[in-house]
């Protein structure tokens, strides 16, 4: 998606993909191999004027040792952070930013202490390697505590309070090399099994104070991270407050919906950041809904029937749970969209969770 915002810019792609057959292959030329590898590193960087990523567990130090050779945003430092869920609670912390309460839990001696400053409910993250829901278990009872741990591998992990959301959205940012900063209207996001199922773009009942908000508090992620690109911060909201989740450093799954249903996409707003280029705009036109293609795929045609419909499929083999495509209608307002959900909901690959509906 980076690429096929980028081809009308002019500008020419390559990618390193581990994935034989990949979605980026088919539009670039792709050096198939590990993100660790040292020789398809430099082969990748050969030529390039820059190097970006948009997959969050592409190693730190593989991203760091490239930009030693030539420009790679977003910055190497913001991967490290994004990929330790301490290094980001104690970011959040330094910036004022509030977060769920948490205790560190290097070892096994830790849970008991860690279980009297956070309480129960409460979620055991690994540090490392969480996405998705991976490593992490729901802690209801004190007797689930040592079990989660021990099926987690006993790795550094965190204990963080379980919180009692009324929804979860996400600010996508973007920070240009001169500093311009700007901001996507706030998203509302739907999971299901801890995977992204639905969008809702602007997040319905959105006020501007709320907007304010995430505003501020992703835009001093940026400045802190000298950042350069689209970052992404999840969020919970507990009545007119924000709390961050995390961050993800990179172009993201909930601003799928820019593509067709903003000013200026994200993919092209990353690419204009990186390359030094004023920012495209942000804005909304009007609301968008955006469903994920998880496992299978519908009829074309079936998507295409729905009215303001967009489909957007990555040209990967269907898996079980794999992320296969989109879907985004644009253009309706509440009524159409919830409309178009229930059409959307009753086709392969979609799920729509309960309550969007009815909002
Ligand atoms: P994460 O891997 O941190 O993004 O978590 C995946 C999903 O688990 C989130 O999107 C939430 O739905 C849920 N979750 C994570 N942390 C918490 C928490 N502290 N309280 C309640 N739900 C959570």
């Amino acid at each position: 998606m980076l690429a096929l915002a980028g081809y009308p810019l002019g500008l020419e792609f390559r990618f390193l993909e581990p994935q034989p057959r990949s979605s980026a292959g088919q539009v670039g030329e792709q050096l198939q191999g590990e993100y660790h590898d040292r020789e398809l590193l430099q082969r990748l960087a050969e030529g390039c004027d820059l190097v970006t990523f948009e997959f969050e567990s592409v190693p730190d130090w593989a991203a760091a040792e490239l930009a030693e050779r030539c420009p790679v945003f977003p910055p190497p430092e913001a991967l490290r952070v994004a990929q330790d869920r301490l290094l980001e609670k104690r970011l959040f912390s330094r910036l004022g930013v509030p977060a769920a309460p948490y205790a560190e839990v290097s070892e096994g001696t830790d849970l008991e202490a860690a279980l009297r400053s956070v309480g129960l409910p409460a979620r055991l993250k690994s540090r490392r390697l969480g996405y998705d829901g991976h490593g992490q278990a729901r802690v209801g009872e004190v007797s689930e505590l040592v079990p989660a741990f021990a099926a987690m591998g006993g790795v550094p992990s965190l204990l963080e309070r379980e919180v009692h959301f009324e929804r979860e959205l996400s600010v996508l940012g973007v920070r240009a090399r001169s500093g311009q900063m700007a901001f996507y209207p706030l998203v509302e996001n739907r999971h299901q099994d801890s995977v992204l199922r639905l969008s809702l773009a602007p997040a319905p009942r959105l006020s501007p104070a709320l907007q304010q908000e995430a505003e501020g508090l992703c835009a001093a992620i940026m400045q802190e991270l000298g950042y350069v690109g689209v970052l992404a911060v999840e969020l919970f909201q507990v009545g007119d407050r924000l709390l961050a989740n995390e961050i993800a450093p990179r172009v993201h799954n909930s601003g799928h919906w820019t593509i067709d249903g903003a000013a200026t996409s994200q993919f092209e707003n990353h690419l204009r950041a990186g390359l030094g280029w004023e920012l495209g705009e942000t804005a909304a036109r009007g609301s968008s809904l955006m469903v994920n293609l998880l496992g299978e795929l519908p009829a074309v045609a079936d998507v295409l029937a729905v009215p303001g419909s967009h489909l957007h499929l990555y040209g990967k083999e269907p898996r079980p749970g794999r992320k296969l495509g989109h879907v985004t209608v644009t253009g309706r307002d509440e009524a159409g969209l919830a409309a178009a959900a229930a059409r959307l909901a009753h086709l392969p690959g979609v799920t729509v969770p309960a309550a969007t509906l009815a909002g």
